[in-house]
């Protein structure tokens, strides 16, 4: 299948004869066998198949190759939560004692992540800058580093990935980068195409797009060779004991092993799948993703351009505006357009904030960005409240930014909002 259209609405799934033209919802958590040495092969991994949900699932591998011939990936699974995908794909590679490079603007529930409770496990972060230089983005790096981390547009700051830069730099030391496409989804940019290895998704936010579902998902390019790293990566390039001795870079090669140990070992461990009934409706919003995309942007561009010219706004974050410091970057990776989440500086700080945000009528305040219905929230005071001045400085957070999420109302009807919520704010 070729176009990122057709792939939104029949990718993944392909019935035959007689089956049913929309996915299944395999509502099971268990199947059946008709011998005790067939269900052997599967604990083997020596034969595919389904044996208990807490693994996989079919509904959700439906899903789960739909997203992974969007991103142009060789393999995908699907996670109950963004959360989970970010978790699952560091840890995947990265155990005790091992240093991971992140960028210092990602998600504040991916640094709390990284900072508070990886660091528990034994595993370091070095955050950077996204606009580092090469120089400074090469001394970030240790000997015992094994994977880069960034957010192509990062939330809620805005800040677009040098995906180029980044890679370069990873695969220079043997390592992959994962790149959290959340905002900008498959339809708008597609990171293996510009040197990425691992993509995780929030499906959360756009994918599933109507705030119905928590979920997530981690897609491999199929690109990284694990073996010509053999070293760095002994989870996926020696024998794993709790499958009978499988080395996976072997068994499944570069296009099947990093998804492969994640299901065998994280999943069957920790357990964190996606219920099938959440896949399905990811893929009721997958249906009509890059529908709704041209929307939320130019829903997001509108409300960008109004801000920008505004008496009583410092700064507009939008990487599609002209003039904003990463709209060299956004033309380069994001040329269709961005996302519809806009942020922006209110003079007078977070008192200023917080009456604007009263005032909204149809902007709802919550705790949630990216779906149909437009929303607000103020980082400061909620999702980034847990980081000190200095990590808030880094991430680029003020007291006065709001995060505007513009859903798939009418454009007119959204910057209408905004204007008289700023006027009776002052
Ligand atoms: C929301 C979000 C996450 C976390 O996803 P959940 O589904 O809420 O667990 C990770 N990354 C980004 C960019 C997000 O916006």
């Amino acid at each position: 299948m070729s176009r990122i259209e057709t792939t939104c609405v029949q990718g993944g799934y392909r019935p035959g004869n007689g089956e049913p033209r929309e996915i299944p919802i395999v509502q099971s958590t268990t199947f059946k066998y008709d011998t005790s040495a067939d269900m052997g092969k599967l604990f083997d991994l020596e034969a595919s198949g389904y044996f208990y949900t807490r693994l996989q699932n079919p509904t959700n591998d439906y899903v789960a190759a739909k997203i992974a011939e969007l991103e142009g990936g060789t393999a995908a699974m699907l996670t109950s939560s963004g959360q989970a995908a970010s978790f699952f794909a560091v840890f995947n590679l990265a155990s005790c004692g091992d240093h991971v490079v992140a960028c210092s603007t990602i998600y504040g529930g991916t640094f709390n992540l990284f900072q508070v409770t990886m660091r528990k496990m034994g595993i370091e972060f070095t955050f950077v800058n996204p606009d580092c230089t090469e120089e400074e983005l090469e001394a970030a790096f240790r000997p015992n580093t094994k994977a880069v981390f960034g957010e192509t547009i990062a939330n809620p700051a805005l800040t677009v990935l040098d995906i180029g830069k980044f890679a370069n730099a990873a695969h220079a030391h043997g390592v992959p980068l994962i790149v959290d496409n959340t905002f900008a989804t498959p339809v708008n940019c597609r990171p293996f195409e510009w040197g990425a290895d691992i993509v995780t998704h929030s499906t959360t936010k756009y994918m599933d797009g109507h705030g119905a579902a928590v979920g997530g998902c981690i897609v491999d390019s199929g690109k990284f060779d694990w073996m010509a790293h053999a070293e760095k990566f002994p989870g996926l390039t020696t024998p794993d004991d709790s499958y009978h001795g499988i080395t996976y870079a072997e068994k499944f090669g570069k296009e099947g092993a990093f998804i492969t140990k994640a299901t065998a070992q994280l999943m069957r461990d920790f357990g964190s799948i996606q219920a099938p009934q959440n896949a399905f409706l990811l893929n009721l919003g997958l249906e009509s993703l890059h529908v709704r995309m041209k929307q939320h942007c130019s829903n997001g561009l509108a409300l960008a351009k109004f801000l920008s010219t505004h008496p009583q706004v410092e700064k507009v974050n939008y990487p599609s505006l002209p003039g904003d410091p990463y709209y060299e970057l956004a033309q380069k990776y994001l040329p269709d357009g961005s996302c519809g989440v806009v942020s922006f500086e209110v003079k007078g700080g977070k008192p200023a904030a917080e009456r604007f945000m009263k005032e909204l009528k149809v902007f709802a305040i919550e705790t949630h960005v990216a779906d149909a219905r437009s929303c607000c929230l103020h980082p400061a005071s909620s999702t980034h409240r847990q980081m000190t001045e200095e990590e808030l400085k880094a991430a680029g957070i003020s007291g006065g930014l709001v995060r505007m999420s513009c859903g798939l109302e009418a454009g007119e009807d959204l910057v209408e909002d905004v204007a008289q919520a700023l006027e009776k704010a002052f």
